[in-house]
């Protein structure tokens, strides 16, 4: 079973929306087993969506099209399926109803442009739209079944719910798919270390991603039924695993912070943080776990010396003697977060973000973090590379990456 997405609207060919309707439908379609093969955007122009139709159409058994259903001239979409089908337009009596009965409800006003929303290709059926105007469109063209769903993301992801999805063909495949993130090593040495178990033929293929500073690594599974798809997976997952070993973060839908998280609530211990270069990333990263009250007391933004003199305690002669980037320093302000507020863990970053700042013994990415807790303080230096929105990225990854290890590491021993 093979499908093609249409996206359609001038607003995605110019890149003014990001078309997050296509990854979502990408996501369902191989849930059910259906793998997805083309995805074209087209702007909104009649004779190309309905020829992106047509040539979809000849190509797959499922076609799913979202936008240009609107009520204004430049959705042209239902007009397009129609001319794809070779049919026309014509009024379902039905939907006008439905249509007038959603205008009263709000005690809105329906316009005279509305009713060509309950126009549809004779030959086609109407998709219920429980929380918008257009209904959606059903139609078989050739061996296909042709789905068009609003292009507001809210309601493409109702209408896809409740009257896509159940209508679906039976794919007699499943296809199960597994995520590995990964901080600590580059894309490429991710790849080095699992060069033979990537392969990108047959029944599971593994592929590698970079996003949000984690790579991520991809096995996707094909089997006839759901418990082979996922014992096909597992059975590469495991080796994955092995081979990856500590820099593996977690599967699925786990961020660094969620991670950090739920292994300091494990423990029932708590964490607090002193940023001077990353300005209150890390906070920022960590918070946005719900529930992070429970294990993160909070942190201190030291950007200035004399905050970290004063709020941090680190002391005037050691910010002297070697600087605010400073191993002594990270140290002191670890250690000082911890003090002050009395968590388990005081985590702490200063460094040189860039792009001004760097000189030769102290360059742009210079690094330093430190983990004060579990008996004793550790200091971790690196240079990090990127521009400065890449470098603080990097650098609060890295240092939720120092709780982790340093969590996971006592959890085995
Ligand atoms: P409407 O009745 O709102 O006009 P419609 O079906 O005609 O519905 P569009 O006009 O194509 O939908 O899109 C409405 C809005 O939905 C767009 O302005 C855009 O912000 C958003 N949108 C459309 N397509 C996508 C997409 N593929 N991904 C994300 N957002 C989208
Ligand atoms: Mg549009």
């Amino acid at each position: 079973m093979k499908a093609c997405i249409l996206s359609i609207g001038d607003e995605l060919m110019s890149g003014n929306t990001v078309d997050t309707n296509a990854a979502y439908l990408s996501r369902q379609l191989l849930a059910a087993g259906i793998e997805p093969v083309l995805r074209e955007t087209v702007g909104d122009n009649r004779s190309a969506v309905a020829e992106a139709i047509v040539r979809a159409a000849s190509r797959a058994d499922v076609v799913l099209v979202t936008g240009g259903l609107g009520p204004t001239a430049d959705d042209v979409t239902r007009g397009a399926l129609a001319d794809a089908m070779g049919t026309e337009l014509e009024m379902d009596e039905r939907c006008l109803a439905d249509l007038e009965e959603f205008f009263r409800c709000r005690h809105r006003e329906m316009v005279v442009e509305n009713r060509v929303q309950a126009m549809i290709p004779r030959g086609a059926w109407a998709l219920p739209n429980p929380i918008g105007t257009a209904p959606g469109l059903a139609a078989k063209i050739g061996r296909a079944g042709v789905f068009v769903m609003p292009g507001v993301p809210r309601e493409m992801v109702e209408m896809f719910e409740t009257g896509v999805r159940p209508a679906l063909p039976a794919s007699g495949r499943a296809i199960r798919q597994i995520a590995l993130h990964t901080f600590g090593a580059g894309e490429s040495n991710v790849f080095a270390m699992i060069r033979d178990l990537m392969s990108r033929e047959g029944d599971v293929t593994v592929g590698t991603t970079i996003s949000e500073g984690l790579v991520t690594v991809w096995v996707t599974s094909r089997a006839g039924t759901e418990e082979d798809a996922e014992r096909q997976a597992l059975e590469v997952v495991e080796p994955l695993k092995e081979r990856l070993g500590e820099i593996v973060i977690g599967e699925g839908k786990v961020t660094m912070a969620s991670v950090v998280g739920q292994l300091l609530r494990e423990r029932k211990q708590t964490l607090a943080t002193g940023e001077s270069c990353t300005g209150g990333l890390i906070g920022e990263l960590i918070t946005q776990v719900s529930g992070a009250s429970e294990y993160y007391l909070g942190g201190v933004v030291a950007y200035d010396n004399a905050v970290k003199e004063r709020l941090l305690e680190v002391p005037a002669p050691l910010l002297a003697a070697h600087g605010a980037v400073s191993e002594a320093v990270v140290a002191a302000m670890a250690e000082g977060v911890r003090r002050k507020t009395g968590a388990d863990w005081g985590l702490a970053v200063t460094g040189i973000a860039g792009p001004a700042g760097g000189t030769r013994e102290k360059p742009v990415g210079l690094v330093y973090t430190a983990l004060a807790g579990g008996g004793g303080t550790k200091v971790a230096k690196a240079i990090v590379p990127g521009d400065r929105p890449l470098i603080r990225q990097r650098a609060a990854m890295a240092a939720m990456n120092m709780v982790r290890l340093a969590l996971a590491g006592a959890r085995k021993g």
